[in-house]
């Protein structure tokens, strides 16, 4: 079989949006190492999106990027995704456009591969007309879900086999790539020691997601905008008592990935949570019904985080009954005590 021509390839998720995020691994950062593997084995063009602002934002920007390279129905472009359930899913599926056959045929090889590849369950092509980036771009478009973030059987075996897998889903389609040779021990360069501590997950301790409204709980100053690694003056825009209180616009991150918040006044700020907390608007006693718009659906947490455990989803215009709402994370969390657990959960507004 000579190869398809790939089109574009992408990830999923970008900018603010970071996907499915399960303890340390996060859809967004796993979905870009995949897409770039990808694209070095099959050509085409990466219509990743990393300065979205929001879910939706992010599904714009990507179909505009798609559609302004694939002009033909017969054009294949991929999205690379991992699912999410709460922990009760595991394996591998391939999303394509209903009634399609060319596409179902591809998507069926991809998740065979793919599923052989990591050791976990094949759950095949699956049809949608439903999916944004289906219905908004033009040609094939087959929507990976590599495999379960939330199951630690999945993601951790995509960590080891990503190689692996991507040459067996690109082989489903008639390239002829090898698993790269394991990595030559680089010639020692000149390295500041922290740098050679394994990267550091900082959603524990630092604000990831921007808080928008936060107050200090220590004294700090605030620094230039481009001294991002903390190195020049620490009270550049003046020093300011614990309890002062700053909007923020966005996040600024260091070479290692720490983020900084960046003020209202165009500063840097500490990230940490040790030092500045969130504020949220306390709970409304509102009750009501609210619908999912996002055509990707919503994650159900067990806390108003974007970084709190995923406890299940709802699919787009499900709609459910809340008893409080919670600004928190950058978003409005609709909030309720769920049926079965018992446990009050959360679902953010997007
Ligand atoms: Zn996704």
């Amino acid at each position: 079989m000579s190869a398809v021509k790939i089109t574009s390839s992408h990830a999923g998720h970008g900018g603010t949006d970071p996907g499915a995020v399960w303890g340390k691994y996060g859809e967004h950062i796993i979905a870009s190492q995949i897409n770039k593997k990808w694209l070095s084995i099959t050509g085409g063009v990466d219509c990743s999106v990393e300065n979205s602002t929001s879910i939706n934002d992010n599904l714009a920007k990507i179909s505009a990027k798609v559609n302004a390279v694939s002009k033909s129905g017969s054009n294949i472009n991929i999205s690379h995704h991992l699912n999410a359930s709460g922990g009760v899913g595991t394996g591998t599926e391939v999303w394509y456009w209903e009634g399609d056959a060319v596409s179902k045929a591809y998507a069926a090889a991809i998740s065979k591969a793919i599923a052989n590849a990591l050791g976990i369950p094949d759950r095949g092509a699956k049809a949608t007309n439903n999916f944004y980036v289906h219905r908004n771009t033009t040609g094939r478009m087959l929507l990976i879900e590599w495999c379960f973030i939330d199951r630690k059987g999945d993601v951790e075996s995509l960590l080891k086999n990503m190689d692996k897998a991507v040459v067996a889903a690109t082989a489903a389609l008639g390239y002829n790539a090898k698993a790269p040779a394991p990595t030559k021990e680089p010639t020692p360069v000149k390295k500041p020691e922290a740098n050679s501590t394994p990267a550091k997950d900082f959603s524990k301790q630092y604000f990831t997601v921007n808080p928008k409204k936060v107050r200090l709980k220590t004294a700090q100053g605030l620094r230039k905008l481009t001294d991002v690694e903390f190195t020049g003056n620490s009270t550049y825009g003046g020093s300011y008592k614990a309890g002062t209180v700053f909007a923020i616009t966005g996040l600024k991150y260091t070479k290692a990935g720490c983020p900084r918040l960046i003020t209202q006044s165009g500063h840097l700020l500490t990230a940490n949570k040790a030092d500045v907390e969130e504020i949220t608007v306390a709970p409304a006693k509102k009750t009501g019904s609210y619908k999912i718009k996002s055509a990707i659906g919503a994650n159900i947490r067990s806390a108003a985080s974007k970084n709190a455990p995923i406890v299940g989803s709802y699919p787009q215009g499900a709609t459910f009954n809340y008893d409080q709402t919670v600004v928190a994370d950058g978003y409005t969390w609709y909030s309720y005590i769920g049926s079965q657990s018992k446990k009050r959960v959360y679902v953010a507004a997007v």
